[in-house]
């Protein structure tokens, strides 16, 4: 059975990036009824932090991602990882190098000088150890095969391949006996169960010492899948303009969190021309041949009219739920109830959640509203003459819908000779304090009488 993982490094929050490697993962994993695990990387005890761990496990949440087990977190791991090293030493597929700073800054150096990468020569790899030098803490190194390649069959990248002469001998356990990262991470897919490793193409050049690693150690390495990364709309490595930011920005600026999905899912997968691919069909659909090989260009544009496509799909209940805990403060019984009542009209105006905040806002505020610009102008063009009209119109009306509202006006309109909108206008702009709002009929209707009546007065004065 599948075991995927997604495996963040919690020195920042959770990125637009590592959202779409999770959500890889976790797609993967349910498409194949398996297993999507987390892994807290949290080695680097001086930059991870808990607030950015949070901020993954919250990001995770929002987006759906769930995780099947309590998440690993590897730096309680360093005992096992240690131990795997010993057991390398013992059967001599590692080895201590007790070369000085001194020795390995010579080494670079050298490197640099001949335009290449950095690489151990190698020199304590058959020295006997009892030529060691005294209160010298060693490092543990791995013996790397100096001959023939290390060959990877990367389900995204295809068959890649490197000379085993150009990777060193990689430090295991530091002199201070802390395993490496490249230690650590192998340890943990194997002990997890891990049975696919999809990831950032920038751990490419990882996984080949990483296979280096599980033959050593005589386990089977993971199947590999890297993903290109993702590119901003010009093509230069995504950036923060580009909208490099972390999962809860875009939360804010008002995505929902299936827009979101969907639209990470496309970026570096395919399936035709299909653009919008709920969940539940992501799942059926999802494998990792149709994964693309080249960088996916990240488009604001695109995302956003998804989330218009979303945001009317979704029920009128969650929307207020969320407009009410995250986009408004202190909204009243009366306030939600308009919304939710009014919410069918707002939803094909906004493409965001922001947006729908901002429209739906009037139905929230309590009386007198203040008028926007436009508003005001629509008022002064009509004239109080024109509300005092309005309000003498439609307070006698025997009934309070929006049909009867509507046919009231109109015979209003009729009655003074004017076109529809020259008093609708003014309507709107009383009950909202805005020139553009659902219809307004509707809008007055789910204001009540009493309210609408209220605030076509505030108007008058
Ligand atoms: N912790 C690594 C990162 O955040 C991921 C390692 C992996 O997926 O193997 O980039």
């Amino acid at each position: 059975t599948v075991v995927t993982r997604f495996a963040p490094s919690p020195t920042g929050f959770l990125h637009i990036g590592g959202a779409r490697t999770a959500l890889f993962n976790w797609l993967y994993a349910r498409h194949h009824n398996g297993s999507f695990l987390l892994r807290i990387e949290d080695t680097d005890r001086k930059r991870s932090t808990e607030p950015a761990i949070q901020a993954i496990l919250d990001g995770l949440q929002w987006l759906g991602l769930d995780w099947d087990e309590p998440p690993v977190y590897q730096s309680v791991r360093a005992e096992r990882h240690a131990e795997v090293a010993r057991a390398l030493l013992e059967v001599d597929q590692a080895y201590y190098c007790y070369a000085s700073q001194e020795e390995l800054e010579e080494m670079r150096q050298k490197a640099k000088q001949e335009g290449r990468p950095m690489r151990y020569d190698g020199r304590w790899r058959d020295r006997d150890p009892s030529e060691a030098p005294s209160g010298v803490p060693p490092v543990v190194r791995l013996k790397a095969p100096q001959e023939g390649e290390t060959i990877i069959k990367d389900e995204v990248q295809g068959k890649v391949r490197v000379a085993n002469e150009q990777l060193d001998d990689m430090v295991l356990l530091r002199a201070d006996g802390s395993p490496t990262y490249m230690l650590s991470v192998v340890v943990d897919d194997h002990d997890m169960g891990i049975t696919h490793v999809i990831r950032g193409d920038d751990h490419l050049t990882n996984a080949f010492r990483q296979t280096q690693l599980y033959r050593a150690i005589g386990w089977e390495p993971p199947i590999f899948a890297h993903i290109p990364l993702i590119h901003g709309p010009d093509g230069a490595k995504m950036s923060k303009r580009h909208g490099a930011l972390g999962v809860e920005t875009y939360r804010e600026m008002g995505f929902l969190p299936e827009a979101l999905r969907n639209y990470l899912l496309r970026l570096g997968w395919a399936h035709g021309d299909e653009e919008v691919i709920p969940t539940e069909q992501a799942i059926e659909w999802f494998d990792l041949d149709a994964v693309g090989r080249s960088a996916a260009r990240f488009d604001f544009a695109k995302l956003t009219n998804l989330n218009g496509h979303y945001l009317k799909e979704a029920d009128a209940a969650r929307l207020v739920d969320i407009l009410c805990s995250e986009f408004y403060s202190e909204v009243s019984q009366v306030g939600r109830d308009r919304l939710l009542a009014g919410m069918e009209g707002l939803k094909p105006r906004a493409k965001t959640m922001q947006e729908l905040a901002d429209l739906g806002r009037f139905y929230i505020l309590a009386r007198p509203l203040e008028f926007d610009e436009k508003a005001q102008r629509l008022l002064a063009k009509g004239g109080a003459e024109l509300l005092d009209a309005l309000i003498d119109a439609l307070q006698n009306l025997e009934e309070w819908t929006e049909e009867v509202i509507e046919n009231r006006v109109r015979q209003l309109a009729e009655e003074r000779e004017l076109k529809l909108g020259t008093v609708a206008q003014p309507l709107r702009a009383a009950l909202t304090g805005s020139s553009v709002s659902p219809g307004i009929f509707e809008v007055a209707a789910v204001l009540g009488r009493e309210e609408a009546l209220g605030r076509l007065r505030d108007a008058r004065e």
